[in-house]
């Protein structure tokens, strides 16, 4: 249906040439939205035949396979009605009671999932600090013991009594930005039998490609950087393995979450621009992180790009990019961060991240948020607008 942008080509010229319709004369150079529920079928629809609206949809299909050539995945990906949808999807292929290692510091909604399942009896789930590889490769082998009771010592020798069925991964965690140790973590889950997953959001393509690193399945909310300027909820999951792919598709067609060809069409068009995009927020975001960290009414900053974080080693060895979100704790406590919430006028007060404007919210607001978020944290998500307006408007809300 479309062409696949070479994969000799840069990540920036992929994400401009992949998923163009095929060069005939006087053919469009996009993918239209295709608006239609169904197709005409008179015989048995084949694999690959174009038949019903909640199977397949070309304009899906162009999405697909930019964003399988951005991710160096080897099938196209399968797009959701949302991030959500294609965590649902991903979680779906842990079988019934196998245990699901997963960063406390995963996504709220991610958690919120996990936990439903888990009260369920559908999963099992072992939260862990995912930047401590000894402590994941250790909850890999066997679940932790309950509060209160002995621990095991860890390490080699010790059998693998629970051995997990997959391992979730996000780097950095949302919004702690906690970085995983992802090849060595993949290979630890893979040596246990264990699946990865990857929740690739915050780093994007550009930043980190797990299918590279050892992940089995990478998923994404596309509403972020992916389409790019916050009008659009979406979502995606790709892999390598046909057999799983085929998982994923058939989970969409029998649940339903189904984006709409318009919202494919609008994320494909935001998709060109995402390198510019990247570059420009991740390069607002190191430097407002350096300034922040001499800002008196700052207590602590985090950002993987400053050497003092302890992010830092870990992303500057493992990713090609160091993120545009920033965690901040002003001072004066949560009233402080809320304080500098309210003074702000060119920043957004707003939730979701990775659009092209600036925004920023004190995430324990939410109930959904872990309690072991600090409850003054903001979490800052950098856009494209120019470093100086972003500069002088945090400055004089912080200053109050
Ligand atoms: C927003 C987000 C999600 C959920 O995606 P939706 O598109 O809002 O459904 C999942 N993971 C991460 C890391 C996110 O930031």
């Amino acid at each position: 249906m479309t062409d696949s942008a070479p994969s000799h080509l840069a990540l920036a010229t992929i994400a401009v040439a992949a998923g163009r319709p095929p060069r005939v004369e006087g053919g469009p150079v996009n993918v239209p939205p295709v608006l239609t529920s169904t197709y005409v079928s008179t015989t048995a629809p084949g694999p690959g035949d174009l038949f019903y609206g909640r199977n397949d949809n070309e304009t899906w299909r162009a999405l697909e396979s930019a964003l399988a050539a951005l991710e160096g995945a080897a099938q196209p990906a399968v797009a959701f009605a949302s991030g959500m949808a294609a965590v649902a999807a991903a979680l779906a292929l842990v079988p019934r009671g196998g245990r699901v290692v997963m960063p406390q510091h995963s996504y709220g909604v991610v958690l919120g999932l996990a936990a439903e399942l888990a009260a369920a009896g559908d999963i099992r789930l072992s939260l862990v600090d995912i930047a401590d590889t000894a402590a994941v490769v250790a909850a890999l082998s066997r679940a932790p013991a309950a509060p209160g009771a002995p621990g095991e010592p860890a390490g080699p020798g010790v059998p693998d009594e629970d051995p997990a069925a997959l391992l979730w991964l996000e780097t950095p965690t949302n919004p702690m930005l906690e970085v995983a140790d992802t090849p060595v973590l993949a290979a630890a889950a893979h040596a246990r039998g264990a699946l990865v997953v990857a929740d690739n959001t915050f780093a994007t393509p550009l930043a980190a490609r797990p299918l590279t690193q050892g992940a089995d399945v990478v998923v994404h909310s596309v509403t972020k950087y992916l389409a790019g300027h916050s009008d659009v909820i979406f979502g995606a999951a790709l892999t390598n393995d046909e057999a799983v792919r085929t998982r994923l598709c058939s989970h969409r067609t029998v649940h339903g979450a189904i984006p709409g060809p318009f919202e494919a069409w609008l994320v494909l068009r935001g998709l060109r621009t995402l390198a510019l995009r990247v570059e420009r927020s991740q390069a607002n975001a190191a430097e407002l992180a350096r300034r922040l960290s001499t800002h008196p009414a700052v207590v602590e900053v985090r950002h993987p790009s400053l050497p003092t974080d302890p992010g830092h080693e870990r992303a500057a060895r493992l990713m090609t990019g160091f993120g545009s979100i920033i965690g901040l704790r002003p001072a004066g406590g949560a009233a402080g961060a809320d304080a500098v919430v309210s003074r702000v006028r060119l920043w957004l007060p707003a939730t979701s991240l990775g659009g092209v404007g600036s925004s920023l919210e004190r995430r324990r607001r939410l109930a959904i948020e872990s309690p072991t978020v600090p409850d003054d944290l903001l979490r800052l998500s950098v856009g494209i607008e120019d470093v100086e307006d972003l500069w002088r408007d945090l400055d004089q809300a912080l200053r109050g």
